[in-house]
């Protein structure tokens, strides 16, 4: 028995908890659900029912649940030294042992870490660490940093500001001064009927024209997911990336990957960058990095960043909580269990070409107008029409019908407008895939009947 029940730990919840990215009066209306224990790559709720968890926690949870290694980890460091700063010329063993097996894993010359609490708090370190380069190179003119509309950088002043989502600008006056942004490559939604590869050629050239627009003496640095994640698994043409590299190489224009999503191992690469062939001069990461067991992020910078920041004097930014030691012993813990078990590789030749080709086969359901995916992320687009690849009317609110659905089957996939994501543990099995793909498309099954009973019910 627990020792509250369900109806009243929702009550507690609705009383004095404000949740993240909610619409409280909806949920208090419903209740929220109550997640109660994990273990492997699925969950359960407190009623007991088990769910398989097609989205990883929130994209982070890569070992699944209840891996010992890390907790153990944890353990031993919280009984070595729970807490120290690593201001005032301090450091502590995990922080630098840490350092040390990230410059190891990452690409091209990023031998360098500064470490964060959080995605956000990486995004917010990349604003002022590239103004601060800039400024330090005798150029404090290069303020202004690109983005792209419907990228997800966090949800902090500087991270709402880089991402592009317009509700969240809408909230509080962003984005701030000298972030500006330009189309993303999404091709299903923004480039139907060109092909694809002069589509990503189209959408990386709108980086050079804003560069010329601004001019180029003001431009700092761009920013990108090398995979888009909250904006919908937004996987750009082969052609994108490396135009992008080459626009920024010429106008001398730094490269930041925000590899928060796509960092260790879930596109098959330890990084995505190394996927689509690019080198960035700062890398975010955070999610992944501790499987999400405790909150840990880190801007890996190229060794032209770190030298003129290192020549530059004190730059005046941190947080208590950076290089958190019993974080970083997690985030060891972590990478040795993935090098233990070829996680990264595993994704490369075996579990993600497996989930994409199972992933592909949902694309025959009359609802799917795309499926699309890397690694073990994926997307399909709920359409009207599959000739004509129409969209439904946003009433219609298809993909939070799927989500349900799919809730209802036993997995958790996300909606993100109309189009399904799914991004499981990387611990996945064969067996798992086959499950999340069945009630995936018993999702779409059930989707289809509750929206044409709705039109039936329309026109009738
Ligand atoms: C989740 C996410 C962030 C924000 O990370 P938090 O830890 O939630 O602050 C930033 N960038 C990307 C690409 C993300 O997916």
């Amino acid at each position: 028995m627990a020792e509250f029940s369900r109806e009243s730990l929702q009550q507690l919840d609705a009383a004095h908890h404000l949740h993240p990215f909610t619409d409280s009066g909806a949920l208090h209306q419903k209740g929220a659900r109550v997640i109660e224990r994990g273990e492997g790559a699925y969950l359960w709720d407190l009623d007991g029912h088990r769910l398989l968890d097609g989205m990883a926690g929130l994209w982070c949870v890569n070992l699944g649940y209840g891996r010992q290694e890390l907790i153990a980890a944890a353990n031993a460091q919280l009984q070595q030294l729970p807490y120290y700063n690593l201001f005032f010329q301090t450091t502590h063993p995990p922080a630098a042992k840490l350092a040390a097996t990230l410059a190891e894993i990452l690409p091209g010359d990023l031998k360098h870490l500064f470490f964060t609490g959080s995605g956000s708090e990486c995004n917010d370190t990349v604003v002022r660490m590239v103004r601060h380069f800039w400024a330090e190179q005798g150029r404090p003119e290069r303020t202004v940093i690109i983005s792209r509309h419907n990228a997800y950088h966090g949800s902090t002043l500087a991270g709402a500001s880089l991402g592009g989502m317009k509700p969240m600008h809408r909230q509080g006056g962003l984005p701030l001064p000298d972030i500006v942004h330009i189309d993303q490559p999404y091709h299903f939604g923004e480039g139907q009927g060109v092909d694809p590869h002069a589509f990503g050629l189209e959408r990386a050239q709108q980086l050079e024209q804003k560069i010329l627009e601004l001019g180029p003496e003001r431009v700092a640095a761009f920013i990108g997911e090398p995979v888009q994640g909250a904006g919908g698994v937004i996987i750009p043409p082969d052609s994108y990336w490396p135009e992008i590299q080459r626009i920024c190489k010429k106008y001398d224009i730094l490269l930041v990957a925000d590899e928060v999503i796509c960092g260790f191992g879930r596109t098959g690469h330890w990084f995505a960058s190394e996927h689509f062939g690019i080198v960035p001069d700062l890398l975010c990461m955070a999610k992944g990095i501790t499987s999400g067991y405790i909150p840990l992020g880190a801007v890996a910078v190229s060794g032209r960043v770190a030298n003129t920041l290192i020549a530059g004097g004190e730059f005046f930014h941190g947080f208590t909580y950076s290089g958190h030691p019993v974080a970083c012993a997690v985030a060891q813990a972590n990478i040795a269990v993935m090098q233990k078990e070829h996680i990264v590789e595993r994704v490369h030749e075996d579990i993600g070409p497996y989930l994409q080709q199972r992933w592909a086969s949902l694309g025959d359901h009359p609802l799917v107008g795309e499926t699309r995916g890397l690694g073990l992320v994926a997307a399909l687009e709920l359409v009207a029409d599959k000739t004509s690849l129409t969209r439904f009317p946003e009433e219609a609110g298809a993909g939070l019908v799927c989500r349900e659905h799919s809730l209802d089957s036993g997995l958790i996939m996300r909606a993100v407008g109309d189009t399904m994501i799914i991004s499981p543990p990387l611990i996945i099995t064969r067996e798992q895939v086959d499950e999340l793909i069945e009630k995936a498309r018993c999702a779409l099954d059930l989707t289809l009947t509750t929206l044409s009973n709705r039109q039936g019910k329309h026109h009738g």
